[in-house]
């Protein structure tokens, strides 16, 4: 029988088959843990005198609530002492069980999103959890990944597997053409604009279609990383040679390389396979796209108006905002900008930034902070030289971590401040108490620094290189 990418992924894994009273007991292939929802968990595990099941199939690394700044004397300052006792704790459980750590002194330290994928650890056909909602950035590689909550993080840690109803499939298809100025970042958006913060609520999504075959896997990073904010359960990408170019070489891929590829490569959706569901979009329908209210959902072109507030609940958002129906976000005056977090943190992503700002001054007005996703990248852009970029035009270039996407570490702005931010949600207060903040691509939230107010990236960027003009035969 014809199969789905996800099918195929769920049957590798599956150690119980579900029954109507019971749900499937899942395999899960890589934990991957950080500070803020593993003490608990490990807590549990010692009151219940449990080992850790797989060390060898744990990650841990140290993200949400690290410092981004260094005090002059080299010291971290945390934000609070419980910042503080969060790392010394994952430090300190990860040591206790054996599980490798990538804490204050490894060269691989990140988001935890960021960092695996880097290490080889994320890899096609692979069950991923870990408690963060925006696990399904590894579907990107071909994994069924999502987040898991603390209670699960302790029995993921205790027995290796999970419980969990199968999902329903859904094919996101999306051919043509993309126009110029439009990122990974803005088909996400759209996609979630079109199908709504529920829209994928019990599904599996599949991005499918040449628009993500030629995408690279920084770009399928970003679009998988946003499943959830659809209300996904999980979002995958087919494993293909972009994804296998990416691996080779890396720390944690197979030693036989070419057997894993081919076998990976096995895992492509049948022809002929049934999804329960296929929305299809048009490249060309897409333009960058900026959110305008309290969720992903609420996002449109940057160059079109706010539509009319249909519920209390958006009128309320747009109160929040304080934007009105009918007028553009493209003008709104900013106070910050963070180009960061596990959506878009990667080199292609500070490289899109760096051409927009370079030669140019962020606006007086204007704090713009540019992070890292991982030392990796931290290094990378640095022998590039695009810290230099960031710098001369006037943003801070802080200490790889989550950042601004969530605040624990102190990274927020002040009440009433609107941040134009490159990360995945956009709620009520996330970025601070009585913080507005507006999703958009890094290339977006670059031109937007440079003006001080929403500008759409087309207009700073340069046009793209016409095609070479068809002659014809000669006559
Ligand atoms: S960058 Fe944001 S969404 Fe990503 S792991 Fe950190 S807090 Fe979660």
């Amino acid at each position: 029988m014809a199969k789905t990418l996800f099918d195929k992924v769920w049957d590798r894994h599956v150690v119980i088959p579900e029954t109507p009273e019971h749900p499937a007991t899942l395999y899960i292939g890589l934990h991957l843990i950080h500070e803020v929802t593993s003490p608990q968990a490990f807590s549990v595990l010692k009151e219940r005198g449990l080992s850790v099941r797989r060390p060898d199939r744990t990650l841990a690394t140290i993200d949400h609530s690290t410092p981004t700044l260094i005090s002059p004397d080299g010291s971290r300052p945390y934000v609070t002492p419980q910042a503080e006792r969060q790392v010394e704790t994952l430090l300190t459980n990860a040591k206790t069980h054996g599980i490798e750590t990538h804490g204050w002194d490894s060269p691989h330290r990140g988001i935890v999103h960021v960092m695996s994928p880097e290490l080889g650890a994320t890899q096609p056909g692979m069950t991923i959890v870990c408690g963060d909602s925006h696990t399904s950035t590894h579907g990107a590689f071909g994994a069924i990944a999502f987040g898991i909550g603390t209670t699960q993080v302790g029995h993921v840690l205790a027995n290796q597997s999970i419980l969990m109803r199968k999902p329903k499939t859904m094919a996101i298809e999306i051919n043509g053409t993309l126009g110029h100025g439009v990122t990974p970042k803005d088909i996400i958006l759209a996609i979630i604009a079109k199908i709504g913060i529920g829209g994928g609520t019990g599904y599996a999504l599949e991005y499918r279609g040449n628009v993500f075959e030629d995408m690279s896997m920084d770009g399928r990073m970003t679009v998988c990383n946003m499943s959830i904010e659809a209300g996904a359960r999980c979002g995958m990408i087919a494993p293909d040679q972009t994804t296998f170019d990416y691996l080779k070489g890396r720390k944690y891929t197979p030693k036989d390389f070419n057997a894993a590829c081919k076998d990976w490569l096995s895992l492509q959706t049948d022809k002929g396979a049934k999804f329960d569901k296929t929305v299809i979009m048009a490249a060309e329908d897409i333009r960058p796209m900026v959110t305008y209210g309290t969720h992903p959902g609420m996002a449109i072109a940057i160059d079109s108006l706010i539509p009319p507030a249909d519920t209390a609940a958006d009128k309320s958002a747009l109160d929040y905002m304080q934007v009105t129906s009918g007028t553009a976000m493209s003008g709104t005056k900013i106070n910050r900008v963070f180009i960061g977090s596990c959506t878009n943190s990667r080199m292609e992503d500070l490289r899109a930034a760096a051409n927009i700002l370079r030669g140019q001054s962020i606006a007086q007005s204007v704090t713009a902070i540019v992070v890292a996703g991982s030392e990796t990248i931290k290094a990378e852009a640095e022998a590039e030289g695009l810290h230099e970029v960031f710098l001369k035009a006037g943003a801070q270039w802080r200490e790889p971590g989550c950042s601004m996407c969530l605040g624990m570490n102190g990274d927020i702005g002040a009440p009433g401040e609107l941040i134009i931010s490159t990360s995945n949600r956009n709620f009520a207060g996330r970025q601070g108490p009585g913080v507005r903040t507006v999703l958009a691509s890094p290339e977006t939230a670059a031109a937007s620094a440079i003006t001080g107010i929403i500008t759409d990236p087309r207009s700073v960027m340069a046009p793209p290189i016409p095609c070479k003009p068809n002659l014809g035969s000669p006559a």
